[in-house]
């Protein structure tokens, strides 16, 4: 959408439209200092493209529902962090550490915690409060996207694959001046066919192949009376209160391309939830199900032009894709109609990544 703005014709493929993959899928949280504060293994850079767009969301959401009509759900932090063993305690330590001196960093707020989250059961180590960490109804911001691409003079919405073809592998790119590829999980095995056999994007571009699936599991129960007002997390649980439901979540399963949820997993999470919220365990279940992350090994998107001129993606977004959504489209845009990479961006291009391993 951010390119159609700026006067890109775009046309806009998609194999189910309205969609429903990770972006549908997702809890919502827009979550920088949980999922992104620098620690071993983390791209190093990921916490300030978080930050940075967790700065851009409430903009964003105003500017979605002004064209839409549409609530994005947009709430800013706090968010609690539990732990509830030594571990995990001491992975705070971590946090505090990594983060001290940020605006808005995390602190300690064990001694408060139940003044904060009364819905929070006794047996808890230790407490953060994450002010940075906010929240948006993932679902709402889907359906208001749906509705400003449909409206948009700029695009045509063209529901099933993009009919890529290739000659002497070259991309023909539909008719079009670029391609940006954003299928999610599925990324790097889009196809381009050349005479009659189709062949995956990856063959243009080695880095879309970092790009892997991270199946996720979690259910929806009924908003009951004392449950948790605001988004609690300790470990992989996470408890976030919507306008209309509580959202129970998740797993995280590398290499899993899952289409339902399983029901001896569903009853765990909700298990898990209740004890660190006891109020949830009679909450009634509304809904469950599964989606796919796409994700990267040290948990940062790809964005950017490709080996392949002409050739962008924007994903792996992994656990932060509804929060990087702003930043994303920024950056894209950016890069591909005024061909301009900011530091940060650069950080996160294909090239940088492939560079970077070699
Ligand atoms: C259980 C779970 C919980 C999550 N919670 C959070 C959270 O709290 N906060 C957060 O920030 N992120 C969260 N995420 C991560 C976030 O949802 C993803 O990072 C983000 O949605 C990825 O967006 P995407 O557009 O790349 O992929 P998707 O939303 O999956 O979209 C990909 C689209 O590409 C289409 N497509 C695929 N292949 C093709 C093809 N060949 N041709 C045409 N179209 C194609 C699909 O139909 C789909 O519509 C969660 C994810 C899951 C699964």
């Amino acid at each position: 959408m951010e390119l159609a703005d700026r006067g890109v014709r775009v046309t806009l493929y998609d194999k189910s439209w309205p969609p429903r993959g990770a972006s549908w899928a997702a809890a919502g949280m827009l979550a920088p200092a949980f999922e992104a504060a620098p620690t071993p293994g983390t791209h190093s850079k990921l916490y300030e493209l978080c930050d940075a767009s967790a700065k851009l969301w409430p903009e964003w959401a105003k500017s979605l529902q002004s064209r839409t009509g549409i609530d994005a759900g947009y709430h800013p932090g706090p968010s609690l962090a539990i732990a509830t063993n030594a571990v995990q305690a001491q992975s705070f330590e971590a946090v505090l550490t990594a983060l001290s001196g940020r605006p808005n960093a995390p602190r300690d707020c064990t001694s408060v915690v139940r003044d904060l989250e009364p819905a929070i059961a006794s047996e808890i180590k230790s407490a953060l409060l994450l002010p940075s960490d906010g929240q948006a109804d993932n679902r709402q911001t889907v359906a208001a996207l749906v509705a400003a691409v449909e409206s948009h003079a700029n695009i045509t919405i063209r529901p099933g694959q993009a009919p890529l073809k290739s000659v002497r592998g070259v991309l023909d790119h539909a008719g079009h001046d670029a391609t940006l590829v954003c299928a999610g999980w599925g990324t790097a095995i889009v196809k381009a066919e050349e005479n009659g056999t189709p062949h995956s994007l990856v063959n243009w571009d080695v880095s879309l192949d970092e790009i892997d699936c991270y199946g996720g599991q979690m259910l929806a129960v009924e908003l009951v009376a004392g449950a948790p007002k605001m988004t609690v997390r300790c470990g992989h649980l996470y408890i976030v209160p919507k306008a209309d439901r509580i959202i129970i979540g998740a797993t995280t399963e590398p290499g899993r391309v899952l289409n339902q949820a399983e029901p001896d997993v569903i009853a765990e999470l909700k298990q898990n939830a209740a004890a660190l919220c006891p109020v949830l365990a009679d909450a009634p279940v509304i809904e469950s199900w599964a989606g796919v992350r796409p994700g990267t090994k040290d948990h940062a998107p790809l964005l950017g032009e490709t080996q392949t001129p002409g050739l962008f993606v924007a994903s792996g977004h992994y656990r932060n894709g509804i929060l990087l959504a702003p930043i994303t489209a920024h950056i894209m845009a950016d890069t591909i109609v005024d061909g301009k990479v900011s530091d940060l961006a650069r950080a996160f291009s294909p090239r940088a990544r492939i560079s970077a391993e070699v």
